[in-house]
């Protein structure tokens, strides 16, 4: 399988991150990328340059308003005296009215979900190149090859179509899967990613033409606490299009795989022509987030369960932070996907 990768995806380097309301360093560090490769290259695929696609595909899932912030948001904030280096939100809107703010205070508080998004001078490079990844991998799935992997950083699941959040400024999934929509064809959105996709659930929720399903830590005590429960099913044309599987906390490969084998059953029952999977590895038993207990082997048969749906499959990365074996995961999940063992 091919991976697409662009190294200008490693000048993001966000420094702050408040857990618990201490600081702490930021864990969506760049060097995740260079474990992601290893682990691709173990895998036996072979590594492709991204093209640049323009903004089009980005502005069919985030609003110009909110591309607009994200391009000048950090040259405005370095105007203002005595601001922080990165843009961190300290005020947000608790319900959205009609008025927008002038100011970059207020925008940041707008746009940005929480504190672990913080926008520095390259994230606006770095997020355009996640997403032209994500595209490109789409593009070559869509002209008839059967899988690619996306090796997307920033990552993207918690963005929605006008706000960042949890690491993620655009939705790299949402903007693969709408490249399929665009040319008449239905996708399903498949999210393993430790943390409820609560970005791309938010940005599919009324519409029927992609069923959006995510498997995750019950967020009743986890991030991002306000969505990814099971009562949450779409809304309007929407209705009965999102499907929310939490899982215990500390659960492991075979509560993860029955609930992936309930969501692989509505993948099919969907019959999409196309699957996007937002591959988080940060449900791995070893991983600093700690919320779930997948193993390396449990990842091959995750792996192993998607690839039996036989859809065009787009694999976008997403979480999955600096653990001993962050690259052995990637290669297992690639392995049994691809119905080999690792090497
Ligand atoms: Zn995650």
């Amino acid at each position: 399988m091919k991976t697409f990768f662009a190294e200008e995806q490693e000048r993001h380097d966000p420094k702050s991150f408040l857990s618990s309301g201490a600081p702490k360093p930021n864990p969506e560090v760049p060097e995740r990328t260079q474990r992601l490769l290893a682990g691709a290259r173990a895998a036996g695929s072979a590594i492709e340059r991204p093209k640049q696609h323009g903004l089009g595909p980005i502005a069919a899932i985030h609003t110009s308003e909110y591309i607009d912030f994200l391009q000048r948001i950090h040259a405005r904030w370095r105007l203002i005296d005595g601001a922080s280096t990165e843009v961190i939100p300290n005020i947000h809107p608790i319900e959205r009215h009609g008025t927008y703010p002038a100011s970059a205070v207020g925008q940041a508080g707008y746009h940005m979900a929480d504190t672990s998004c913080p926008i520095s001078e390259f994230t606006w490079e770095s997020a355009c190149w996640s997403a032209w990844t994500a595209i490109s991998a789409a593009e070559d799935v869509h002209a008839g090859l059967p899988s690619a992997y996306a090796l997307c950083r920033p990552p993207g699941h918690h963005a929605f179509a006008d706000v960042a959040g949890g690491f993620c400024f655009f939705n790299n999934s949402a903007i693969a899967a709408q490249r399929f929509v665009k040319s008449g064809s239905r996708v399903a959105i498949l999210d393993v990613d430790l943390h409820h996709g609560n970005g791309t659930q938010g940005i599919f929720y009324r519409r029927s033409d992609v069923l959006t399903v995510s498997i995750h830590a019950d967020p009743v005590r986890f991030y991002p606490f306000f969505w990814g429960h099971a009562d949450e099913r779409g809304e309007g044309p929407g209705l009965g299009s999102n499907l929310n599987l939490p899982l215990e906390r500390g659960s492991g490969d075979d509560q993860f795989l029955a609930a992936l084998t309930v969501a692989c059953r509505r993948v099919e029952a969907f019959a999409p022509d196309a699957l996007v999977v937002a591959l988080g590895l940060d449900a791995f038993e070893g991983d600093p987030f700690g919320g779930l207990s997948v193993t390396t082997d449990g990842f091959a048969r995750i792996g192993e369960a998607i690839a039996a749906l036989r859809l065009p499959t787009i694999i976008v990365q997403e979480g999955g932070y600096i653990c001993d074996a962050l690259s052995a995961n990637l290669t297992s999940f690639l392995c049994g996907f691809s119905g080999r063992h690792s090497i």
